[in-house]
């Protein structure tokens, strides 16, 4: 997935400022190649990224959303049902 964009506006990844991807950004579509070093072209330091959990930019990790089953009462599902009858 990674773009090896060797084109114009490679320039500022080697400027020094761009830190190196880590190996949990492998497999992101925002992986850049410059001076054949891989940088996140969405983020300067990736690894900060990734500090409190899943980057919140990644295309191919997405965080687990945990929903929690409500709870339907039977005498006021019943009663909702009965009055959409009418
Ligand atoms: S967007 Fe996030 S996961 Fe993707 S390369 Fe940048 S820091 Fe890594």
């Amino acid at each position: 997935m990674a773009k090896a964009a060797q084109s114009k506006g490679t320039e500022k990844y080697a400027s020094g400022v761009f830190q190196p991807v880590i190996d949990k950004c492998a497999g992101c579509g925002h992986i850049v190649e410059a001076n054949a070093q891989q940088f996140c072209e969405t983020y300067i330091v990736p690894s900060a990224k990734w500090r409190l959990g899943i980057c919140n930019f990644a295309t191919h990790a997405k965080p687990e959303i945990v929903t929690a089953k409500t709870r339907v009462n039977p005498l006021k599902a019943s009663k909702r049902a009965a009055a959409g009858k009418k």
